[in-house]
């Protein structure tokens, strides 16, 4: 069904290097522990792409190509990682970021990779975070939402940031569904998978990660980690169209905080494309924190590499702010 959808062959322009930030595969055990944990409307959109997920070679390459794609940096699927069992779900995602790095070995021009970390256990998941960076040359880790309901603010993840700032590399913060009592109370009772998708990629999970976002900000997190560089996709979640309303109303209560809640969004945060290839949303986010933090994504097997690519040759920039948003901030944030 997402294949179907009828978007045109891209157009390339060879001159230009793109470089993407939020594409996913998957590894066989993972889906096989996870599937049968994650709601069937979630179950019918993995199947619908499961072959391209667990592609990590010759078919994703073709399809890059097609599209003008030059690097995809590398990430696990968002499934249910959160609803294993610690131990479980720390093997798996070892497994998962070896067979990664084996892919990036194999095509080291076209992939690079971004760490699964299962953060059931925080001190563990920093323990492989670094093993991925220093030993494998990862660029970073990419979480997906909340763990056991608790978002990344909550002080048991501190082993986290302390480990992303050491090393140097940016979190990316991916959407992913909402707990069940938020499912049952805004997305319930609606015909079909329709609550599914509202809860998820048609609108939930974006507001969700936006609200982490600023969770992270008001609860003083920046302040604690003023290195801490965070990466989220679908064009800001949100945040760019409601940061200055945020930061008006947190102001009347914040004087725990260091800095204003938009100094922390301008400063700490960087955007992907993935997904959202509209330009009024891209316009605001430009606006709002600048084509020096905008970086081009196009969330595959999920979306089409071809969307994102017309999407990305028909931007209203500059030749200079094109080359940053193709490549030019993925190679200077990633040290590609
Ligand atoms: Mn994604």
């Amino acid at each position: 069904m997402v294949e179907c959808w009828p978007y045109p062959e891209a157009e390339k322009s060879e001159s230009m290097r793109t470089i993407t930030l939020e594409e996913h595969f998957a590894t066989p055990d993972f889906l096989k522990a996870t599937m049968p944990l994650v709601p069937a409307g979630r179950v019918n959109f993995v199947q619908a792409v499961e072959s391209k997920l667990l592609d990590l070679g010759q078919g994703r390459i073709a399809e890059m190509d097609a599209a003008g794609i030059d690097v995809q940096v590398l990430s696990l699927t968002g499934n249910g990682m959160d609803l294993l069992d610690g131990p479980t779900a720390t093997a798996l995602a070892r497994d998962a970021n070896d067979k990664l790095d084996a892919a990036v070995r194999a095509h080291p021009k076209r992939f690079a990779a971004f760490a699964a970390l299962a953060l059931q256990n925080p001190e563990k998941a920093a323990a492989e975070f670094e093993r991925c960076v220093r030993k494998l040359g990862f660029k970073g880790a990419l979480v997906h939402g909340t763990t056991k309901g608790m978002f990344l603010d909550d002080p048991q993840f501190t082993p986290l940031f302390e480990a992303a700032q050491a090393l140097d590399v940016p979190i990316y913060l991916h959407p992913s569904p909402p707990p069940k009592p938020v499912q049952e109370a805004y997305f319930g009772g609606l015909p079909g998978q329709v609550g599914f998708f509202l809860a998820t990629a048609a609108w939930g999970w974006h507001v969700e990660t936006g609200t982490h976002c600023l969770r992270l900000m008001a609860s003083g997190l920046f302040d604690r980690f003023p290195k801490l560089r965070i990466i989220i996709g679908h064009m800001g979640e949100d945040l760019p169209f409601s940061i200055a309303r945020a930061e008006m109303i947190l102001s009347r209560d914040s004087k725990h905080l260091q800095r204003r809640v938009g100094e922390y969004f301008q400063e700490h945060f960087y955007i992907t494309t993935s997904g959202y290839f509209t330009v009024p949303p891209f316009l605001c986010t430009l606006q709002v924190i600048g084509a020096d933090r905008i970086l081009f994504s196009v969330d595959y097997p999920y979306s089409p590499n071809a969307a994102g690519r017309n999407f990305l040759n028909a931007l209203p920039v500059s030749p200079e702010d094109l080359g940053k948003i193709s490549h030019g901030n993925a190679e200077r944030l990633l040290k590609l």
